[in-house]
């Protein structure tokens, strides 16, 4: 088996930000990617706009042209396609690594196809793939989502949106506006301070006009068939209900994290071990990308300030790559 320089796991932005630096350094690799590329991305909701500006979602200064100073998510599944096609980046496409385990100084990497070797091995998997449940009677019944696609699907439906921040907002504007009736219930008193300031001040509107009910400081007690419970400051009520949309955050695969032998904060942040300079974890040879590096606090990091990841992890390699060879 030819052991390569370095595996990444994870082809979303800032993996494939990994893949180009990995090639300019003329290092051997592979990016391996669970589903298409920038797959977290592609399960955005269908008329996402991005909050950064297309520049500061740029890789490697690769110019990205979109129609608005803020892209949309299809001009940035474009983009970063573009950069794997164009620059014939080495990528597997549709596996999922399983396992990852270190003999002496090489990794051994098992997926759901194949056998790999590498010195190192680079963790760029974010937290997309995982939502904050709200382990309620119901929430597994077919017409609750932790993902949310596009507003037609909900149109003329009764619509339960849970949670404040921008995920949740987004899609109960956008699913009112095509008719749903849509019902906000958000834990705290208010909307989220860091909802979208373009964003923030219509929705707040739309509540106040009555257009869309919202409930503060109210959590979901239970999901039925057709209705759900909310409790709220006033006492338990029971709401009509065909769909409900549980927008209440993602988090990491601390498992797979935990496997690798990356050490977590004991505290609620679940912050993973690494070093800020060069991104290597507690295990040598064993780097964090992305937004990942965030744990539980999934709002630190985004492609903006993580795609500079990619520089300081082929710096550290390629270090130590040279100091063993001048040995
Ligand atoms: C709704 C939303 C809006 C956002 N807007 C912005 C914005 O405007 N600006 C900004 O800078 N950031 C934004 N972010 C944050 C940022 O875009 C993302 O988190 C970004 O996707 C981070 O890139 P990443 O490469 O670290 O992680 P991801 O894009 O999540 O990529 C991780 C990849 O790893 C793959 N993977 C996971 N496990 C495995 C495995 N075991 N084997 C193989 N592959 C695996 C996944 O399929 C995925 O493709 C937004 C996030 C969300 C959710």
């Amino acid at each position: 088996m030819e052991k390569l320089d370095l595996i990444i796991v994870g082809g979303g932005p800032i993996g494939i930000a990994c893949g180009l630096e990995a090639k300019k350094k003329g290092l051997t690799y592979v990016i391996i990617e669970k589903g298409p590329i920038v797959n977290s991305l592609y399960n955005y909701p269908a008329n996402m706009q991005f909050f950064s500006s297309s520049e500061r979602l740029e890789i490697d200064e690769i110019p990205f042209i979109s129609k608005e100073a803020k892209p949309k998510r299809n001009e940035a599944l474009e983009y970063y396609r573009r950069i794997v096609s164009s620059n014939k980046l080495n990528i597997h496409l549709f596996e999922k690594v399983a396992q990852v385990n270190k003999q002496g100084d090489a990794f051994r990497v098992e997926t759901s196809k194949h056998r790999y070797a590498a010195d190192n091995i680079i963790i760029a998997t974010g937290f997309y793939d995982i939502p904050n449940t709200l382990n309620i009677k119901g929430e597994n019944l077919p017409k609750v989502s932790h993902y949310y696609k596009d507003p037609h699907f909900y149109a003329g439906q009764k619509l339960a949106v849970v949670g404040a921040s921008n995920s949740a907002i987004d899609a109960a504007l956008e699913c009112w506006r095509k008719g749903s009736e849509v019902s906000l219930i958000i834990r705290g008193p208010e909307v989220g301070q860091r909802v979208k300031y373009w964003v923030r001040p219509d929705i707040i509107n739309r509540i106040e006009e009555g257009s869309i009910t919202a409930y503060f400081n109210a959590t979901v007690a239970e999901i039925r068939e057709s209705e759900i419970l909310i409790d709220t400051p006033e006492g338990r009520i029971c709401l009509e209900n065909d769909f409900v949309l549980a927008l209440t955050g993602y988090r990491p695969n601390f498992e797979f994290l935990k496997k690798l032998g990356i050490a977590l904060s004991q505290d609620d942040k679940r912050l993973p071990q690494y070093d800020p300079e060069t991104m290597e974890t507690n295990v040598g040879g064993l780097y964090l990308a992305g937004v990942i590096c965030g744990g539980m606090e999934t709002h630190k990091w985004f492609i903006e300030n993580s795609r500079v990841h990619a520089k300081m992890i082929m710096a550290s390699i390629t270090k130590k790559k040279s100091a063993k060879s001048n040995s």
